[in-house]
């Protein structure tokens, strides 16, 4: 069952309104279920728009953020359950610690790294829950073909594409959730070969 996910997503509000509206459905789709979100704190872009529409609905969210980003008033501060770390790496460990599953929304550099860290961490049997990929308006497409070109030229091994899930609307996540298939992290060495 899915009580709680770490998201994942753009700070930036100036991109296509889809982008915005993605993340406000994944807040529909926690408020529905009774799902408890983290996400990284941030009052703008569609973690704002994320945050926002958990808040309206009295969704349970939780914000982590370093207390850096806390001095540069990036914390949204309508969300009350926020937590303050020292530095980016303690906020991406604790972003993941309790989760059953991880969604990355569209995003930039940072939403990116965060991803293809928790990707990495699953790769090594770190981190065996589902990591969903919400591919809007085919945001992802570059990504996932850079992917395949990777496994093409056997920099990774095919095996690791199943660690990710992928659905086009953040409404599918309960679905893929309850069908995806258990990380076997046995095959941790496998490596690329
Ligand atoms: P990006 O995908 O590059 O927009 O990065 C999203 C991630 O960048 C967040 O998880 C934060 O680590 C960080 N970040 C960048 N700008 C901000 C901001 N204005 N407020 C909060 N977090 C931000």
């Amino acid at each position: 069952m899915l009580k709680a996910i770490c998201v994942f997503c753009a700070s930036s509000s100036k991109v296509d309104p889809i982008y915005l509206e993605a993340s406000r459905e994944l807040a529909d789709v926690c408020v529905t279920y009774g799902i408890h979100a983290l996400y990284g704190g941030g009052a703008v872009g569609l973690m704002g728009a994320f945050a926002n529409r958990m808040l309206e609905c009295n969704g349970k969210i939780t914000g982590i953020i370093p207390h850096f980003m806390r001095e540069l008033e990036w914390a949204h501060t309508d969300v009350t359950e926020m937590v303050f770390v020292d530095d980016m790496r303690e906020r991406k460990k604790r972003l993941i610690e309790n989760v059953d599953a991880v969604v990355a929304l569209p995003g930039g550099i940072g939403t990116l790294e965060e991803l293809l860290e928790v990707s990495t961490l699953k790769q090594l049997g770190k981190f065996d829950k589902p990591i969903v990929i919400v591919n809007t308006n085919g945001f992802y497409n570059t990504l996932l073909s850079f992917i395949n070109e990777l496994i093409d030229k056997q920099f990774m091994h095919s095996h690791n594409r199943s660690m990710w899930t992928l659905v086009s609307t953040p409404s599918e996540l309960i679905h893929v959730v309850t069908d995806s298939a258990m990380w076997d992290a046995s095959l941790i060495n496998k490596g690329a070969s």
